[in-house]
């Protein structure tokens, strides 16, 4: 990049810029139609016990279907809906969708098993959003116990004004995850006093492991860590039977990837569901 711009001289970078610029004015606006016009929908990713490779619950993860431009990564829409504040009405619709789906699932008779959603830092600071949670609990019918919050460690910057949420939900039965962990900065001492159930240990953490060895002993380091202070520990991003298998050895507690399953779309997770049906229900 650097290159690019000695080469060109400034007008590339005006230019990039403007670009930039304009592809944000651009979706923005188009943000809230396609919300209002369904656009939006939700994918399943499972997540399994290393052990036992059994399913213990799944994600929810947004999708856009643009009908021009076809699907566009939250990636690059989630930033954007962050900046306008839209993330909060976007937030609030994930949490509707997929309480709702869960719900349908449990009274279809599949296993009973958590849902994830990922909350923005924005969405959980906004003044409404416990009450945002307590509402979609109460009118879809379904148990805190069943939703599950995943919180990035940005969030956690500010232990003192998140507490009080965070041991609210808490009380509530609903549990929370720390997601990309490694990635942001949070202390450990907030994570030792902040009531937090999982460490989600991010994708670069496992991506070269266990070929590197320099990887591989910060991987058991922050699966030791997330252990002593008493959190069940989870791999994202997990592609292959070599990391799969090398993280059952370190003790990993559940896994999340490629390997296991791509995210599914609702028809693919309640056909998992259903194959789980007998195994899970038995118990
Ligand atoms: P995340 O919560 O960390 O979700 C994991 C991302 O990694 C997902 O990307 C998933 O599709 C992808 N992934 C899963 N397994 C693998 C693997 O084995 N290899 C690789 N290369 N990737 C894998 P996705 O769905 O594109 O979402 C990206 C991010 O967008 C999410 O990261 C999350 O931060 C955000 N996001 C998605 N849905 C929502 C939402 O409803 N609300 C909010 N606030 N953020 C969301
Ligand atoms: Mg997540
Ligand atoms: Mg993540
Ligand atoms: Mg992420």
């Amino acid at each position: 990049e650097a290159k690019a711009e000695a080469l060109n001289g400034p007008h590339y970078f005006d230019y990039y810029l403007m670009d930039k610029l304009l592809e944000r004015v651009t979706i923005e606006k188009k943000m809230a139609r396609a919300l209002a016009e369904g656009q939006f929908e939700l994918h399943y990713q499972p997540k399994v016990d290393s052990l036992s490779v059994t399913l213990t619950g799944y994600e929810a993860l947004l999708r856009w279907k643009d009908p021009v431009q076809g699907n566009i990564p939250p990636n690059t829409f989630i930033p954007i809906a962050e900046d306008t504040g839209f993330i909060v009405e976007l937030g609030e619709w994930v949490m509707w969708e997929a309480c709702r789906a869960n719900k349908r699932w449990q009274d279809a008779g599949l296993p009973k098993l958590p849902i994830s959603v990922n909350v923005s830092a924005i969405q959980f600071r906004h003044p409404n959003f416990l009450r945002t949670v307590e509402k979609v609990l109460a009118k879809t019918g379904l148990e805190p116990r069943y939703l599950e919050l995943e919180v990035t460690e940005s969030l956690l910057n500010n232990p003192v004004l998140i507490k009080e949420t965070l041991v609210e939900l808490q009380d509530r039965g609903i549990s929370l995850s720390v997601d990309d962990f490694g990635t942001g900065y949070s202390s450990i001492n907030y994570l030792k006093s902040l009531p937090l159930q999982v460490l989600k240990i991010d994708r670069a953490f496992i991506q070269e492991t266990p070929s590197s060895v320099r990887d591989s002993s910060l991987l058991q380091s922050i699966i030791h860590l997330g252990k002593s202070l008493g959190m069940t520990v989870l791999a994202e991003g997990v592609e292959t039977k070599e990391q799969f298998e090398f993280l059952q050895q370190i003790g990993c507690d559940q896994v999340q990837g490629y390997y296991y399953s791509r995210p599914l779309d609702e028809t693919a997770m309640q056909k998992l569901l259903e194959s789980w049906r007998e195994q899970l229900l038995s118990k």
